[in-house]
């Protein structure tokens, strides 16, 4: 299988010559040169295999240049019942991604797939603890090493941390807004004692942190010399990865492959749902893609309207869904793509214009700049918004009714989600994150906390391993270079 950019601009490369790597040389993403199909003959051997069985059967379509033993032992050291404990149940953990049936009335089913149960509590471990073991891997190989580089605001480098540490050949360099986090955040993060692990605290804001990584890797030297890299959400593993739940959510909410579900997903920088997309085009039974968004509603406007308009900071707002706080969606390229035929000509096009004039139009209209919004429908795509008061009324109304208490992204998703109830169709909220991350909301919704997991009761008061820096460039460098010896 090669993987081809976006943007058209770039070589054709191996699922391992991009393993590591975040966008084209061309600025574009990749995506395989077609969708590999699955067949109902298939479908049917996958009903009763284990989480780690499945993913290998999905991933041999994609990584056909690792051997599949190897690849068969990197599912099966990831997606374990240890490293996904935090389940209800042991047997909830054993199934990894577990189904809860919410209600069941007039036809309409709601379904929650739990994605929440790996060690950071948010369904970004589903994707990143496989990257972990594929990145050691690789590198092993090439008897290579890798610096990884980022900035967090919270969800994304916990799960980065948990992945990489203790791993050989890798060492992460984690930035984070100094006393920005909730207590719950900064000591996830900050109580790892792993020494290839390094949180920064800068002091300043998030925009700080990002604006540094930004200087890092416009600094090629630097870079190549100390060997950085990143683990955003473009990484082509991280959406490949994801796809194996759709298609576990599928296998476990029917019985034969002439039924149909929908899923409603808690939507940001559109990974998540990218793999939805994916898992469709591979030929899995899924009627509609529900994208919900809270008040940054990027892709709610898009789906609706067939206008693509990325917001400025200053119109960004702070949520009580924080992981969902976007302004553009990094991963929505690689769904216009296909939109637009693979052409990929016109993509480059609109994303410069996203560039210069803050969005594009598919809307049809006069002016506009392309009529495929009249395609959306056959692809599935639909969308709602849910706002802060949606999500308290959610949390809520869920909790008081089935006896569940819910994150406030998840509640996004559930308050779309049933906006979009059909008779014969059950309806799979992905959730994204256990109440536990989010409990301040949880106190305003519930008046109590949230409950949470064995072994996180007295994380706040674990001691840290941190270090404190002024967001100065130079510094961090230095920083970076005293630590990896190059
Ligand atoms: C990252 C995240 C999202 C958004 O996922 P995308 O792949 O960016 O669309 C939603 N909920 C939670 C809890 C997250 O951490």
């Amino acid at each position: 299988m090669q993987y081809v950019s976006t943007r058209g601009l770039a070589a054709p490369q191996s699922f391992s010559e991009i393993l590591l790597g975040g966008l084209a040389p061309d600025g574009g993403l990749y995506l395989p040169v077609e969708y590999p199909r699955v067949s109902g003959a298939e479908l049917d051997a996958w009903r009763k295999l284990s989480y780690a069985d499945l993913a290998f059967e999905v991933l041999r379509k994609f990584a056909t240049d690792i051997p599949e033993a190897d690849l068969k032992a990197l599912t099966h050291k990831t997606y374990t019942a240890e490293i996904y404990r935090n389940a209800h149940s042991s047997d909830d953990a054993a199934r990894i991604t577990p189904l809860r049936v919410l209600e069941e009335k007039d036809g309409k089913k709601l379904i929650l797939q739990g994605l929440s149960n790996g060690p950071t509590l948010a369904f970004k471990d589903m994707a990143m603890q496989l990257l972990g073991n594929l990145f050691e891997y690789a590198l092993a190989k090439q008897n290579a090493e890798l610096n990884i580089f980022g900035a967090t605001s919270g969800d994304t480098g916990s799960a980065a941390e948990y992945a990489m540490r203790g791993k050989k050949g890798i060492r992460v360099f984690m930035l984070s807004p100094h006393k920005k986090m909730s207590a719950f955040q900064t000591a996830q993060m900050f109580s790892l004692q792993d020494p290839n692990i390094f949180n920064i605290a800068v002091e300043g804001v998030f925009d700080d942190c990002q604006d540094m990584v930004k200087a890092v890797s416009n600094d090629l030297d630097f870079k190549a010399r100390h060997k950085i890299g990143t683990v955003n959400s473009i990484n082509w593993a991280r959406v490949v990865a994801q796809v194996v739940y759709y298609f576990r959510g599928y296998l476990s909410a029917t019985t034969s492959n002439d039924q149909k579900v929908s899923f409603t997903v808690p939507s940001g920088n559109f990974g998540n749902i990218c793999a939805g997309h994916i898992a469709r085009m591979m030929g899995l039974p899924i009627d509609k893609l529900v994208a919900a968004t809270n008040e940054n509603d990027v892709l709610d406007e898009f789906f609706r309207t067939g206008v693509y308009r990325v917001r400025k900071s200053a119109e960004t707002y702070h949520t009580s869904s924080p992981s969902m706080d976007i302004s553009k969606a990094s991963n929505f390229e690689r769904f216009i793509f296909d939109l637009l035929d693979r052409n990929a000509e016109r993509v480059r096009a609109l994303f410069a214009k996203v560039e210069t004039q803050g969005g594009f139009d598919l809307s049809g209209k006069p002016g506009s700049d392309g009529d495929e919004f009249r395609k959306i429908e056959h692809y599935g795509f639909e969308s709602g918004k849910s706002i802060h008061q949606d999500r308290i009324t959610t949390i809520r109304d869920v909790h008081a009714k089935y006896g569940v208490t819910i994150d406030t992204h998840t509640a996004d998703g559930v308050k779309v989600a049933r906006e979009h109830l059909k008779p014969g169709v059950p309806m799979i909220v992905l959730e994204t994150a256990l109440p536990a991350k989010f409990n301040e909301t949880i106190q305003e919704a519930l008046g109590q906390e949230a409950e949470r997991p064995a072994g996180f009761e007295n994380i706040e008061s674990l001691p840290q391993r941190f270090t404190v820096m002024a967001p100065d460039v130079v510094q961090v460098k230095k920083f970076i270079a005293e630590r990896t010896g190059l």
